[in-house]
């Protein structure tokens, strides 16, 4: 049964035209939303909508993981940065994309939170969790390939563009309008605006 309404949701962000490439499909397929939800919402796992979690915590709508997900166009072997780890599906989906020797660093500034996304997380080796503030990224295991961040900012801190490396594509919702930025040299980006998505706000000094 749940696995039919996987495939159900899958079709319908198929069709939407939000989710189409192959490798994102096949993430999607591979990483069951049921187990990243709060055991009072399994049965609502595959409907098209954010779910609470906690206090300040929703797992993402899944169009709003689909649609950063290709935005981000992962490749096999890459490091990632994700602030805001939450329920650990948006990680989960990367992690498949990365692959066995790509890396996939998660922020999470809530510690209950951190904790339930953690466990969500522990058949993904090549997932590492952080319990700590991401506002402005986490510069020990930089520069990343891509970073995405799953709460609302205010601004792009300038931190994030450091440590995102050259060609790299970092996802950002400032003020619910979600963007990506690829850098494009040292000192170069390119903004594109990506349409209005609804976050939680992220927790900046
Ligand atoms: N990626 C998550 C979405 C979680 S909602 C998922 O797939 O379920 C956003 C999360 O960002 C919340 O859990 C919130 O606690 C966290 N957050 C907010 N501000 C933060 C900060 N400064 N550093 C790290 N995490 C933060």
């Amino acid at each position: 049964m749940s696995l039919e309404n996987q495939k159900q949701l899958i079709n319908q962000l198929i069709e939407s035209g939000i989710l189409k490439s192959k490798s994102a499909i096949k993430a999607f397929n591979s990483v069951k939303r049921e187990d990243f939800v709060r055991p009072e919402y399994r049965e609502h796992a595959y409907e098209n909508i954010p779910l609470p979690m906690f206090e300040m915590s929703t797992i993402s709508q899944p169009l709003t993981v689909a649609a950063m997900t290709e935005a981000l166009d992962v490749k096999k072997d890459q490091k990632i940065l994700e602030i805001g780890t939450g329920s650990g599906y948006q990680a989960a989906i990367l992690s498949i994309l990365v692959g066995p020797k790509g890396k996939v660093i998660t922020i999470e500034i809530n510690e209950e939170v951190y904790e339930f996304g953690k466990g969500n997380l522990k058949d993904y080796p090549n997932v590492k969790t952080i319990l700590s503030d991401g506002s402005l990224g986490y510069a020990k295991e930089a520069q990343y390939d891509r970073i995405v961040i799953t709460a609302s900012a205010s601004a792009v801190p300038k931190e994030l563009i450091e440590q995102l490396a050259v060609g790299g594509i970092m996802m950002i919702p400032v003020n619910d309008k979600m963007f990506r930025i690829i850098k494009i040299g040292k000192n170069k980006i390119r903004k594109e605006f990506m349409g209005y998505y609804a976050f939680v706000p992220l927790r900046e000094k």
